[in-house]
């Protein structure tokens, strides 16, 4: 591939669909995960963390040729030594591929895991589409029993809740692999029979990957699709108590799901349920996917282990899920309070002042002009400042200036502590 050259103008930018995180933004994805890490804790999970980077092949064999991941956006690259590496472009199959290395399969089952951070993928840029993305993501691992497919959708729902807006799990089941592959053969039957009727892309893909036009989004497919013979409803009777289960469990607790056949989701990894959860635009039209999983009992075999294990576990887009309501998740950073000084002299004064005192005070030196600096804390979401100034200094009083309620009061030094906790 042919080298670009760069202006100053270019490199001085982050990456195409790279972005930077400061101030509340940084803030607010670091809460998202703690709130994420929290839930999922309570219901059992543990933290794990896999490199940014595995061997290219974990994700060739698992993701599946033919898919967008590994056709159009993975980061290969090759090292001096000659390794080849993939930037992770998910985080399923680096968890299990942990799980094989360290011979987790001794321990007691299931296992379960929580993660997070950056994964990448070489897509399109748009609103809800980068190529650094954040994923949350939880597994579990060493089990085919369906309460835990249902476990895992429960989990997500209930992190994804915190955004307080309408949520439903699309749910379908893809059935056992051996089914896959029959119905395969009258899926490609079916699409070859209507090939002219579908969009350009997806003729393409009838030779390649069949599935993934069942959820195409080209408006000449969907109509092809309306008669496609579903997976759904010609399950066998192991795949079809499997999936009973999962939607009797999730009645139980009262997670509101549909049931959409045309759902594949994008890796070949994926077998009986898989799920996504979807939001709605204020016009009530669906809009984007906050995260989605499924049950992988293949996944094991397809890396290269020598025997299946059994496993679920879901993908949450962090970027997604803040973007759709960035009032949900407010840092503890900025319960904090800023002690602006006005002048460098106070600066003995107000270190004596933080020290003496159990609020959680942060010395701020002012650098610029007093107004503008409050504007940019309101804006940052400080909810209270506090001023130090030559005359309070004399007075023995500090200013404490509420930014939500617009109020402002001097407060004598000695019942700071009584008047920040009050
Ligand atoms: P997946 O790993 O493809 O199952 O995706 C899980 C979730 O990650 C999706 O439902 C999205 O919310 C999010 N996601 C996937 N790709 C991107 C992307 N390029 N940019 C931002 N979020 C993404």
């Amino acid at each position: 591939m042919s080298e670009k050259i760069k202006s100053n103008k270019d490199i001085l930018q982050a990456p195409r669909g790279m972005r930077d995180f400061s101030g509340s933004e940084y803030y607010r994805r670091g809460a998202f995960f703690k709130h994420a890490q929290d839930l999922a804790e309570s219901y059992g999970f543990f933290g794990i963390e896999t490199p940014i980077m595995e061997h290219t092949e974990i994700f060739l064999k698992g993701i599946g040729e033919g898919t967008d991941i590994i056709d159009k956006e993975m980061y290969n690259l090759t090292t001096l030594g000659g390794d080849r590496l993939t930037l992770r472009p998910e985080g399923t199959a680096p968890v299990m591929r942990s799980y094989i290395e360290h011979g987790m399969g001794s321990l007691p089952q299931p296992q379960l895991f929580h993660y997070s951070g950056p994964y990448f993928r070489h897509d399109k840029p748009q609103k809800g589409r980068y190529r650094q993305l954040y994923q949350f993501g939880l597994e579990i691992m060493g089990s085919k029993n369906p309460l835990y497919d249902a476990l895992i959708i429960e989990v997500g729902y209930k992190i994804i809740q915190a955004t307080d807006q309408k949520i439903v799990v699309k749910l379908n089941s893809l059935g056992t692999s051996e089914l896959r592959k029959t119905y395969t053969e009258k899926l490609v039957a079916f699409y070859i029979e209507n090939k002219d009727a579908l969009g350009e892309r997806d003729q393409e893909r009838i030779a390649t990957n069949p599935f993934r036009i069942l959820d195409s989004k080209d408006a000449q497919t969907v109509m092809v699709n309306q008669s496609a013979p579903t997976l759904v409803e010609n399950l066998d009777e192991e795949s079809q108590k499997h999936f009973d289960t999962v939607t009797s469990l999730l009645n139980d607790i009262g997670i509101p799901y549909e049931i959409d056949p045309f759902l594949v989701r994008g890796m070949d990894y994926y077998e009986h349920t898989v799920f996504e959860y979807v939001t709605y635009d204020t016009e009530g039209n669906e809009s984007f996917a906050l995260g989605g999983g499924g049950r992988y009992d293949g996944l094991a075999e397809m890396i290269g282990h020598n025997q299946s294990i059994p496993a679920v576990g879901l993908g949450l887009g962090a970027d997604r899920i803040i973007e759709s309501n960035e009032d949900a998740f407010i840092s503890g950073h900025y319960k904090r309070i800023p002690l602006l000084i006005t002048d460098s002299n106070l600066y003995k004064n107000a270190v004596d002042i933080i020290q003496s005192s159990d609020t959680p005070l942060f010395l701020y030196p002012l650098t610029t002009k007093i107004a503008k600096q409050i504007s940019r804390m309101e804006k940052e979401g400080y909810q209270k400042i506090a001023i130090l100034g030559e005359d309070e200094v004399a007075n023995k009083t500090i200013i404490i200036k509420n930014l939500e309620k617009h109020e402002q009061e001097e407060v004598v030094l000695t019942d700071l502590n009584n008047y920040i906790k009050g």
